[in-house]
């Protein structure tokens, strides 16, 4: 669905991008990482057709969107992580502006506003003034100002920045939603456990460069080349007979000992955790509780930063 090769972006006196290519599938929720610098707005701004690269394709839907960057607006949606709202319309009026801008047929304005605002928990805000609504909802108001057409890809930069928890809940909550009825979605946070909770892909720049792209899978824990999970195992007492048990094993490394829990990396997946289990229970070692955590995300962005050293 979206189609980036061999994208070169250069500012005045700096290359930003050098070389990106990778393919995004329909319905992904795509978290786009990397540290400051990185170049990922440069990538999102080149992907919403606002900024011309120096040479490279980029197609959305089979657009091209460098070349037809007006059609391709109808089908991308972009919220910057700084952006302004007309303070002085109410938040229908700015919905219906925007509806207007889209041109969405007069018909279908009215009933798009209450569905917009109804998926953005903004019903009940829709006769108040852009300029008297909290960050919350002032971000909730960009991105239903970004939606009410419908597009088929939704770039969102630093969505959740500024946003109390339970905002960011609903956020994460939204994206799922936009994801289920069939929107891709490219989201850059520096909040890598937050993006966990949904995203299917990651993509990795660092300097400029696309270190890593990889699916991990909307809460599965994979990492395509060396399968593993951070097991913590805790006992009834102290843990000395784990501990010493776990070091004779050789599907587990990284212990790290607790009074009465041992942390850990276990290679491989479910059949291993569960083979595992067993030696214990038959070594008679009192396991209280077995968990496993889901690190796929931080995992790639610090093993990637870390090899590219
Ligand atoms: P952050 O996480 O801090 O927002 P980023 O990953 O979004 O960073 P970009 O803003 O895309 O990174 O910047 C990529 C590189 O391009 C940086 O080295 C930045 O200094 C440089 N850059 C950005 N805008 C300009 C500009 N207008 N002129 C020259 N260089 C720029």
């Amino acid at each position: 669905m979206i189609k980036v090769e061999n994208l070169v972006f250069d500012y005045m006196t700096k290359r930003a991008l050098h070389n990106i290519s990778f393919e995004i599938k329909k319905g992904s929720i795509v978290a786009l990482i990397g540290p400051n610098g990185a170049g990922k707005t440069t990538l999102m701004r080149c992907l919403a057709g606002l900024v011309k690269p120096f040479s490279g394709e980029i197609s959305v839907n089979g657009i091209n969107v460098p070349e037809d960057s007006r059609r391709a607006h109808r089908h991308i949606s972009y919220l910057s992580d700084v952006f302004g709202l007309y303070d002085n319309l109410t938040a229908r009026q700015c919905l219906r502006y925007a509806a207007l801008a889209f041109d969405l047929p007069p018909a279908e304005i009215e009933p798009r506003i209450v569905e917009t605002a109804a998926m953005l928990n903004l019903t009940e805000h829709l006769e108040n003034y852009a300029g008297t609504l909290s960050r919350g909802l002032r971000q909730r108001l960009a991105i239903a100002l970004g939606i009410i057409h419908r597009p088929a890809f939704i770039i969102l930069d630093e969505p959740a920045s500024g946003l109390d928890p339970e905002a960011r809940l609903e956020l994460s909550r939204l994206f799922v939603n936009l994801k289920e009825k069939g929107h891709t979605l490219l989201i850059s946070s520096h909040i890598l456990a937050e993006l966990e909770d949904y995203a299917t892909d990651v993509i990795v720049l660092n300097a400029g460069r696309l270190v890593r792209y990889e699916q991990i899978g909307g809460n599965t824990v994979v990492s395509s080349q060396n399968p593993h999970v951070n097991l913590t195992i805790r006992v009834k007492g102290s843990a000395d007979q784990l501990f010493s048990f776990l070091q004779n094993e050789n599907c587990v490394s990284d212990l790290h000992r607790r009074h009465s829990s041992v942390g850990m990396t276990l290679w491989g997946q479910d059949d291993r955790l569960a083979a595992l289990l067993k030696r214990l229970i038959a070594a008679d070692i009192a396991v209280v509780e077995y968990k496993t955590t889901q690190s796929a995300l931080k995992d790639a962005y610090f093993e990637t930063l870390k090899e590219g050293d």
